[in-house]
């Protein structure tokens, strides 16, 4: 199965847990946990929040290291969401 990235998020996710669109098609950009039928589930969601949600969610989950997290932070800017709100 492809790994996609998620471009709100950072995070990888696979056809599974893919985001969607109005019509309920795949949305390939996007994970579901951060977009759905065509809409961010979170639209006030900024840089910053995203930022504290990804550490807090290395703290709690095992399987990621804070490493990792530091690490998708520093590229959340390049992603499509967060590229968008700079122009
Ligand atoms: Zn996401």
């Amino acid at each position: 199965m492809k790994t996609l990235i998620c471009q709100s998020c950072g995070w990888p996710f696979t056809k599974a847990t893919v985001g969607t669109n109005r019509d309920k098609s795949d949305n390939t950009d996007f994970c579901r946990d951060c977009y759905q039928d065509g809409a961010f589930t979170d639209k006030s969601l900024n840089l910053h929040q995203l930022e504290v949600k990804l550490l807090e969610m290395a703290e709690m989950h095992e399987d990621i290291s804070l490493e990792e997290a530091q690490q998708l932070i520093k590229k959340l800017p390049e992603l499509k969401r967060w590229r968008m709100d700079h122009i």
